[in-house]
């Protein structure tokens, strides 16, 4: 069964994520709707976003973490 939409997988359309099932239609980004493959997404929570919306979602809520990383590195 595919978490997002609860239909039967395939195993030709499946992608399997840790032992998460989804269509390869339905893994896509929350943020932007965009499709994901397995080697080009990001897991934060039980969501799925693409390289740049998780970036975004971790400064929005991680900004002092990433201020004070970034300050180390500077
Ligand atoms: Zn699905
Ligand atoms: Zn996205």
């Amino acid at each position: 069964m595919c978490v997002q939409c609860n239909k039967r997988v395939y195993e030709m359309e499946k992608i399997t994520v840790d032992t998460i099932i989804y269509h390869k239609a339905c893994f896509r980004c929350v943020v932007c709707g965009r499709m994901l493959s397995l080697g080009n997404y990001s897991a934060m929570d039980g969501q799925m976003y693409c390289k740049t919306d998780f970036m975004k979602t971790i400064k929005m809520k991680g900004g002092l973490f990433f201020y004070l990383l970034s300050c180390r590195f500077w």
